[in-house]
This record gives C-alpha cells, sequence and structure tokens, in this order.
C-alpha cells in the first residue's frame, strides 16, 4: 500500500496519516474532510475508481454468539449485496479471526456447508482486510486490554485459489505500522491447491501452512474432496515435501474425522506412512454435523490419535468452537446472500 501510495504520487506524510487512519485506528469512514486536501482528492479518485486495495467497510447484517459467549460470528454484507461470514474466537489468552477469501467456494468438499453453496466470486483485497478490522474494533470494545494475534484464513473459500489478492491481504494485515498481526500467528489453510502451494514455497512466505488432508488413498481422498480430481493426492504429497524443503517450515495436516469414512485405524496408519519424512503436525477435527455425515466417536478418534502419536507425529484435537452458532469449521454458510454471480 505505501509502494501504491508513493507511485501515485502521494507524499510520505501523507501516506503516513492515512495508513494510521485506516490501519492502526481501523477508521473506515474516508468521507471528505478528514484528510488534507492532496490525500483526499487521492482518496476520493481511487475510491471512485474501485481501485482493488481499497477497504470497503462492510455492512454487518447479523451477529450470533455462542452460548458459552466465546464465539461471535458475524455476517457481512459487502458493497455489492454478496454476504460473508467472519468468526472470533476466544480461547484461553488469545483470540483469534476466521475470515473468508471468497463469497462461496469452487472446491466443492462434500462435507462442508460453504462448499454445497457453489463459487460466488473472489474477494478483493481490502474486503479481506476489512474483515479483520471489524473484529479487532469487536474485541476492544469488549476487551480493551486484548490484541488480536492470531488469523487463520479458513473461513469461506479456498485462499489458494484467490491467491494474488490474499497474499497482498496479509502484506498489509502483519504490518506493524498497522494492524501487526505476526507472520507466525497467521494460518493459510488450502485443501490442495498444488501451484498454490509451490508458489508459498518458492516466494518463502512468512506464513503458515495448513493442508486440509481428509483421505490416506486417492479413492479416499476423491470421495470427499473433488479438487483431487485435479491436484491428486500423490502431487499434493510432492509439493508438501517440496514446501517443507524449501521452507524448512512445518505443516499442519487437517484430517476432519468422519464416522465410516476416513477414521478406522487402518487409515490412521496409512496416513503416518504417507506422511513420513515431513515436519508435520496432524490437527484432528471431530466433524461438525452438517450435511448429512457424522463425526466420529470420541474414543475412536483417540485410537486414530495414538496411532498417529505411535508413529512419532504431533497430533491434537482442534478445540471446537462456536458449534451452537454454525460457526465451526466447515458450517459456514451466508444464509443472507443475493443470487449466486457465477
Ligand atoms: S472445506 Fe474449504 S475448500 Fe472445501 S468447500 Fe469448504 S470452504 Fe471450500
Amino acid at each position: 500500500m505505501a509502494e501504491v501510495l508513493a507511485a501515485s504520487g502521494v507524499i510520505a506524510h501523507h501516506s503516513k496519516a492515512f495508513w494510521r487512519a485506516l490501519f492502526r485506528e481501523g477508521d473506515l469512514d474516508l468521507s471528505a474532510g478528514k484528510f488534507l486536501p492532496p490525500l483526499q482528492r487521492w482518496i476520493d479518485q481511487a475510491v471512485g475508481e474501485g481501485k482493488p486495495y481499497f477497504l470497503d467497510a462492510p455492512e454487518v447484517v447479523d451477529e450470533i454468539r455462542s452460548a458459552d459467549g466465546r464465539t461471535r460470528k458475524f455476517l457481512l454484507r459487502l458493497r455489492d449485496g454478496q454476504t460473508i461470514e467472519t468468526v472470533l474466537m476466544g480461547y484461553d489468552g488469545r483470540h483469534t479471526v476466521c475470515v473468508s477469501t471468497q463469497a462461496g467456494c469452487a472446491m466443492g468438499c462434500v462435507f462442508c456447508a460453504t462448499g454445497q453453496m457453489g463459487f460466488v466470486r473472489h474477494l478483493r483485497v481490502g474486503e479481506i482486510v476489512a474483515q479483520v478490522l471489524h473484529a479487532r474494533r469487536v474485541l476492544h470494545q469488549t476487551h480493551p486490554t486484548k490484541r488480536l494475534r492470531n488469523l487463520v484464513l479458513m473461513g469461506m473459500g479456498e485462499p489458494l485459489h484467490n491467491i494474488d489478492a490474499v497474499l497482498h491481504a496479509l502484506d498489509i494485515i502483519s504490518d506493524v505500522r498497522g494492524i501487526g498481526i505476526g507472520p507466525s500467528k497467521i494460518s493459510i489453510s488450502t485443501v490442495g491447491v498444488v501451484p498454490g502451494i509451490l508458489r508459498l514455497a518458492e516466494e518463502q512466505q512468512p506464513y503458515r501452512l495448513a493442508v486440509s488432508l481428509h483421505g490416506s488413498t486417492e479413492e479416499e481422498r476423491a470421495a470427499l474432496v473433488p479438487v483431487s480430481q485435479r491436484w491428486p493426492l500423490a502431487m499434493l504429497i510432492d509439493a508438501c515435501r517440496q514446501y517443507g524443503a524449501l521452507t524448512g517450515k512445518r505443516i499442519l495436516f487437517e484430517w476432519t474425522l468422519i464416522a465410516g469414512k476416513n477414521d478406522s485405524p487402518e487409515t490412521a496408519a496409512r496416513l503416518a506412512r504417507l506422511l513420513a519424512g515431513i515436519d508435520a503436525h496432524i490437527n484432528l477435527i471431530p466433524l461438525n454435523p452438517t450435511g448429512g455425515f457424522a463425526g466420529t466417536a470420541s474414543h475412536a478418534g483417540h485410537a486414530f490419535q495414538r496411532i498417529l502419536l505411535a508413529a512419532g507425529f504431533p497430533c491434537t484435537f482442534r478445540q471446537r468452537r462456536g458449534i451452537d452458532v454454525a460457526a465451526g469449521c466447515g458450517m459456514l454458510k451466508a444464509d443472507k446472500r443475493p443470487r449466486a454471480a457465477g
């Protein structure tokens, strides 16, 4: 953004004022009279032209809190009427915001409410950043001393399908002069978009990578994640090995446990063999109720975990948050959206 401003002839002093107003103070009102005339003219022109980096302050259509008060799901309406969801989750000692990167999703994972909506459109840079600003504002109102320190790109959409906008947004979100969420506290989650994984590795992007795997054979995965027909499991695992070799970073593998589909001891043993040699942390996610699939029983989930632990992998269960407000993983489906655009 600073480069955009400089290239547009906005002098550094003005660009700092602009940056501070937007990203440190979270003031999305860019209306006339707030800035010195040269900057205001530039803002008015850029907003009028719909420049993609501009923050589109979304309208908050709805907010639902979980019974325990620790999860808040926001339904946000964008300028063109599309709606997306953003979730603020409170854990012991930290708060995490989960943002959307697309309206709908093209990946069609069979257990995911968003996937069943189909793809509507990519979110713009400003629409991604604005979700973080909204969550931060809400957090400050309720917990004035707390900072928003964690971000996961696990809301609606596949982040690596919209990778240019996502990386631009993360540049802004991680900038210490503004929002300042550290890159190591930002997780990009993908269902296996191989070119995107390789790009993150080649560009040495500083964020954490989470890969939703869900199947230990081509057949098992293809039944749950249709995109694996385009980027098969073998290709995905190869990309993960390259990512690890190039970046030296650990990969978080997400595994949604679905009763009778991918939760057997044999599957756990096969998964351990598949990931052998990769610096991997496996995160088990008991399926949230959606789409007619049942979650794995607790004892079977723990048996699955023991096999992976015995094989030497760190393996944890994701803390469940927001189940009662349909804000858990795979449950986001903006209910008040207009018709799909494409
Ligand atoms: S799980 Fe993620 S990638 Fe798959 S359909 Fe849902 S939002 Fe898209």
